[in-house]
């Protein structure tokens, strides 16, 4: 079975919740980018990422768009089992641009675990679990809202609510202790943790100040404190402030993987197929983490539900400790269908391939690469 055909597709995704946090602006649309894999027996495989990445990858939906039409022609004709092989073309031929390789990567594994029957969990080793315990995050909003939404998540069933930092010490603060005492006063609140994410905002001596000043708040972690580039300020904050330390943008590949790992830089790390480039990478940055007993979450950009499902794929095969499996709750309509959150755990879809299907009219054809 043969590849026959690659299309690019865009498609916007207004959020009926906005966001912002340190890094990314205020983003109102996920700009995706979107990709159909088919063989020349007609089975058909999805990938999805978002486009308007440029504060994590550098990308844009047009840049997504230009790279994976340039790969698109590596895929026709290509056994699409073979999947190893391809992806070994695929890296030979362009670096970086790991958005596109992911894009195509995630569409080759529905296709070929639905030429096979299987769930793409099944390709990567099998399911280890069937649900996902799912963060919930709460981005820049005033803290009455703050902590309505982390009221609301505990309700739900979260266990895990993530609060972005990084807006200065009182609005932060303000934030931070509506939040705490929102969780605090529920009746399941003690069963709740409370995670922030800088998204890099901090020096590393700025990092230090906070958390020592913020230890009240009794954070699980603190995720990004300090630039992606900065292995060294990532180290001084896990020296000297007393709240484990997550890798988030810092954690882009294996190679940067691995020199966290070795450089004891980081208490925890954050994996996403966006930054690895697709899901042998993404594997392969699991496996350093386990070597090197570092515990990790498996997680997604908030982008449509395609995206996330490759995410919870892989989350399904692993033994990550953490996920952030849940941002295309935002959304307000999706042209995907198949996941589904039930008190606070993404459940892994038990269909063929991704477990998602797409509603092809809602998307915009920009690129059609066809076998001759
Ligand atoms: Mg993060």
């Amino acid at each position: 079975m043969r590849i026959s055909e690659v299309a690019i597709f865009r498609v916007d995704l207004p959020l009926a919740d906005p966001f912002e946090h340190a890094s990314s602006g205020l983003v109102r649309v996920l700009e995706e980018v979107v990709a159909a894999v088919r063989t020349d027996s007609g089975v058909v495989g999805w990938g999805e990422v978002r486009g308007n990445c440029a504060y994590v990858t550098g990308d844009t939906a047009d840049r997504v768009v230009a790279a994976a039409s340039r790969l698109a022609p590596l895929f026709l004709g290509h056994p699409i089992e073979r999947i190893a092989a391809l992806r070994a073309r695929v890296e030979q031929a362009v670096v970086g641009n790991t958005a596109a390789k992911a894009l195509l990567d995630i569409a080759v594994h529905d296709a070929a675990a639905r030429a096979l029957g299987v769930p793409v969990a099944t390709l990567l080793g099998g399911q280890l679990r069937d649900r996902l315990p799912t963060d919930t995050s709460i981005p820049f909003v005033p803290p009455d809202q703050a902590a309505a939404q982390a009221r609301r998540a505990v309700r739900e069933g979260f266990r895990l609510v993530k609060v972005r930092v990084g807006l200065g010490q009182e609005r932060d603060e303000a934030r931070l202790v509506a939040v705490r005492q929102a969780i605090d006063d529920e009746p399941d609140g003690g069963a709740v943790e409370l995670a922030a994410d800088a998204n890099g905002a901090w020096s590393p001596q700025q990092a230090v100040g906070y958390l020592r000043r913020w230890e009240r708040f009794r954070f699980a972690w603190i995720e990004q404190p300090v630039a992606a580039d900065d292995i060294a300020g990532l180290r001084f904050v896990r020296d000297h402030a007393a709240i484990p330390v997550m890798a988030d943008e810092s954690a882009k590949g294996p190679r940067e993987v691995l020199r966290l790992v070795e450089q004891r830089a980081v208490d925890l790390l954050h994996f996403k197929l966006i930054k690895a480039g697709g899901l042998a990478p993404l594997q392969t940055m699991m496996h350093i983490a386990e070597a090197a007993g570092t515990s990790y979450m498996i997680g997604q950009m908030d982008e449509g539900m395609l995206a996330t499902a490759a995410a919870v794929q892989a989350g399904a095969a692993s033994r990550a400790e953490h996920f952030e499996v849940h941002g295309y709750a935002r959304v307000a309509r999706q042209p995907f269908r198949g996941l589904e959150c039930v008190r606070g755990e993404v459940l892994v879809p038990t269909g063929p391939g991704l477990g998602v299907e797409v509603d092809t009219s809602l998307l915009t054809p920009v690129h059609v690469e066809r076998a001759p």
